[in-house]
């Protein structure tokens, strides 16, 4: 079937099932000029949104329709953590190409559906357009935080230890692989994982942001967040190099792409991880409440500047270079 024999109408009627798991929250849902929703009393509403543009974000020769549907909510998810908040309604509107099959947009859905129910988030709503060019998909997540929870890029202190969850660079070295169609790599499925189907931290945030200062999502790449975070904070931080955690698939991936794997963690994006930074006497009892978490620096009085120190006690200055439309 084409997109013109179904129609708007007709698409919105199959996507728009299955849409609500947390019915308690929702009062009205898809099919209103509106949605209406009941935010939890004493809490602090959320919002966040991004949009994916086909061949600035994605490439459809290298991720399906459910992949990308998983990632264009995982990307909102992953910013609603990073304030210490928990994803709780979504709004997605969709611009199509004529030429796509009303299957890929159900399939797309089906991908958003799925992350939405692991997390207990309700799509309510949205847009659906035709589009003369890519397919562009923009998700708008309404979250909520406890108001002594939230966490926000300007807190960190000198003397504060700097922290990330899970391992970093692998998001970037699965897209490596796909371009350079490095696929049949042992090392690529995990990378190639990571990277089509990131898992924003929604589970760990809450937990992360009863003790951290600040916190950020990494979608830029370590140098890029970690500057903002200086910025913000008005403050130094300095990064140790040989403490970043790089998978082992990473360091296989370097290996073969003759790049280094630390450059993927520095500069690559897409992680979804979270960098924090926190106050020393505070780390122990987050340790241990999660385990998985490793200490990658410190907070310096040097306002505005990241430094990374080498193993070799070499110092650079680490230039926030990830990502940058318009550059
Ligand atoms: P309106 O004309 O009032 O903007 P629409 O006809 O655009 O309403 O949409 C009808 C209903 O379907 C609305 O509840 C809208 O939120 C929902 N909707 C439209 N497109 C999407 C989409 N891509 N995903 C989820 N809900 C959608
Ligand atoms: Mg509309």
């Amino acid at each position: 079937m084409e997109m013109k024999e179904l129609g708007e109408f007709g698409l919105i009627d199959l996507i728009g099932r299955d849409t609500v798991c947390d019915a308690s929250s929702v009062a009205l849902g898809i099919g209103d000029d509106a949605a209406a929703y009941r935010p939890t009393a004493g809490m602090l509403e959320l919002v966040s949104t991004d949009m994916l543009v086909e061949g600035v974000h994605f490439d459809l020769s290298f991720t399906n329709a459910f992949q990308l549907g998983y990632k264009s909510l995982a990307v909102n998810f992953s910013d609603i953590a990073a304030m210490g908040g928990a994803p709780k309604q979504a709004v997605v509107s969709i611009a199509i190409p004529g030429r796509m099959e009303p299957a890929f947009v159900v399939e797309l859905y089906r991908g958003m559906k799925k992350i939405a129910r692991d997390f207990r988030v309700n799509i309510v709503g949205g847009d659906t357009v035709s589009s003369p060019g890519g397919l562009v998909i923009n998700a708008a997540v309404i979250g909520e935080v406890s108001p002594d929870r939230l966490v926000k890029r300007s807190g960190a202190s000198v003397g504060d230890l700097v922290a990330v969850t899970g391992s970093l660079g692998n998001s970037a070295a699965g897209l490596c692989c796909l371009q350079q169609g490095k696929q049949a790599f042992d090392f690529a499925e995990d990378l190639v994982r990571e990277h089509l189907t990131p898992l924003p931290q929604v589970a760990i945030a809450p937990v992360i942001a009863k003790y951290a200062s600040s916190m950020n999502d990494i979608s830029d790449g370590l140098a890029s967040e970690t500057n903002e975070i200086a910025k913000a904070s008005q403050v130094g931080i300095r990064i140790w190099a040989e403490q970043i955690p790089l998978s082992p698939s990473l360091k296989k991936a370097a290996a073969v792409f003759q790049q280094s794997a630390l450059d993927f963690a520095l500069y690559g994006g897409e992680d979804y991880q979270l960098v924090f930074t926190i106050a020393q006497e505070k780390y122990g009892q987050l340790r241990a409440a999660l385990p998985a978490l490793t200490v990658i620096g410190e907070v310096t009085r040097g306002a505005n500047a990241v430094e990374l120190v080498h193993g070799d006690a070499r110092i650079v200055k680490l230039e926030a270079r990830g990502y940058n439309h318009f550059r």
